[in-house]
């Protein structure tokens, strides 16, 4: 074989994830001046809130019957962004807001602000190995199509959503010991979204629930709704098994991708006013939930979450409900009050054993079931915002030394503020019966 240089990076901050939580590491971190590296294993860029089609932002407002922002930063130009272009809108669930966006205009968003900003992006990058002196990681190995590459910074983010930073240091890790299922979305394209839209959830959830056998279905409800001002309708009413190893990952999306194709069948013979045209327009990538957390200064439970005690070291908060998904028939949800608000601790973002590494995203400190509320997007923004401000303050040293009080400074507006925001009034959608009392489940 030619023998091929090896590619080298380097940066400030290295981000390992470009999902909700690494987009708003990386772009926080350029705000604050620092040369970024942006390292994913997909092809393209966004995480799971592009390729697996999630298609809501959750977690982002309080309890209440007004939208009130809990939290704020670098993201608020992807909501400026998809507002403007009409790719966005409210919706009242569960007590509070979720905000639907169009998955592929969150991608050309990402990749306009990471080409403006000078982020240097590595997509299809694997990390498969570390450097490390005294704690201190000091370059990640990646695998390219173009051959191995090599990226040397500062600090660096694990917003993988699989703790592979620590998972590479050789530390101990989290895993649960009940299973957490994933989900395949789907959108639908040339559906009568008008009758959709005149449709209770619990027709379509009687509908799965009689004909399940026949056509295969495991998850027997589930939100279902259309994409703003289209003809689509976004569905989240599969549940596939978590895999832990690379073929299950594609066996997952296959079977993910059978129970879509089953639905599709199933209305289209049952609903044939609103879906005999129907067709899938995309499908998602298997969508994970959970898989492993990195052990941390702190541990987040279900008992911090109920009580909704700020700890010392808050850097993030959100109203967003407990959802497990443990069984294959449904979630089940824990719905705070109005005056409820729980807490991001930074030490859960800690990983014990490594100084200059921060964990941002679905991989924190956390007891599975906590996790199920703080993984969701809006808080995921919030960590990825405190991960860059953390980094940047700290020049060298122990990311565990910090001055948590100069961290919370800069992050003060994700703890105190709440704002009403203008597109936020002009947007909550009319909805429908298909908004009532099922909610979003994520
Ligand atoms: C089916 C489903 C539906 C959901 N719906 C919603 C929803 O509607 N709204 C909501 O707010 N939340 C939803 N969630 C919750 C979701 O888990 C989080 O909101 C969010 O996607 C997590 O963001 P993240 O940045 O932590 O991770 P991810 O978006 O998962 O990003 C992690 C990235 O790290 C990369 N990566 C992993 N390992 C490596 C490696 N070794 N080398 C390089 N890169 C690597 C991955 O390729 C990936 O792109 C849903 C989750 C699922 C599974």
């Amino acid at each position: 074989m030619q023998d091929r240089p090896e590619q080298v990076y380097r940066g400030d901050l290295c981000v390992v994830g470009s999902g909700a939580a690494g987009l708003s590491a990386a772009l926080e971190a350029v705000r604050l001046g620092r040369k970024v590296v942006l390292v994913d294993a997909a092809p393209q860029l966004g995480g799971q809130a592009v390729g697996a089609a999630l298609g809501t932002i959750c977690g982002l407002f309080r309890n209440g019957s007004v939208p009130r922002r809990l939290t704020h930063g670098v993201m608020d130009d992807l909501f400026e962004f998809l507002f403007a272009r009409g790719d966005a809108s409210l919706r009242r669930v569960r007590g509070t807001f979720i905000l639907d966006y169009v998955p592929n205009a969150w991608m050309r968003w990402a990749e306009r602000r990471i080409a403006e900003t000078g982020i240097v992006p590595l997509p299809g990058a694997i990390v498969r190995g570390m450097e490390r002196r005294d704690g201190h990681v000091e370059a990640l190995s990646l695998s390219t199509r173009f051959g191995d590459a090599r990226v040397e910074a500062g600090h660096f983010v694990d917003a993988s959503g699989d703790a592979i930073l620590a998972w590479q240091a050789g530390l101990e890790l989290r895993e649960s010991e009940t299973q957490v299922l994933g989900t395949v979305m789907a959108i639908l394209e040339d559906v009568d979204t008008g009758l959709c839209a005149e449709y209770p959830r619990s027709l379509y959830h009687e509908l799965i629930r009689r004909h399940a056998e026949e056509f295969g279905l495991v998850r027997g409800e589930g939100p279902v709704f259309v994409v703003p001002g289209t003809r689509k309708l976004l569905l989240n009413l599969t549940h596939v098994e978590t895999p832990m190893e690379t073929a299950g990952l594609a066996l997952a999306g296959i079977e993910g991708r059978r129970q879509v194709d089953a639905l599709l069948t199933l209305f289209k013979r049952e609903l044939p006013e609103a879906f005999g045209e129907a067709k899938v327009a995309v499908y998602g990538n298997a969508g994970i939930r959970q898989t492993r957390t990195v052990v941390g200064r702190s541990h987040v439970t279900v008992e911090d979450i109920a009580a909704g005690v700020r700890p010392p070291d808050a850097i993030a908060r959100t109203t967003w409900p407990i959802e497990l998904h443990g069984e294959m028939s449904g979630a089940h949800w824990t719905i705070f009050g109005e005056d409820h608000l729980h807490y991001i601790p930074f030490g859960a973002m800690l990983p014990v054993g490594l100084h200059n590494v921060v964990v941002a995203g679905r991989c924190i400190d956390a007891q599975p079931a906590a996790l199920a509320s703080l993984r969701v997007m809006g808080p995921c923004f919030a960590m990825g915002r405190a991960a860059a401000a953390a980094t940047a303050l700290n020049d060298s040293g122990s990311l565990h030394q910090l001055d948590i009080a100069a961290l919370q400074d800069s992050v003060d507006d994700n703890l105190t503020l709440e704002t009403t925001d203008s597109w936020a009034n002009e947007a909550v959608r009319e909805t429908g019966p298909e908004a009532e009392g099922v909610g979003a489940s994520k």
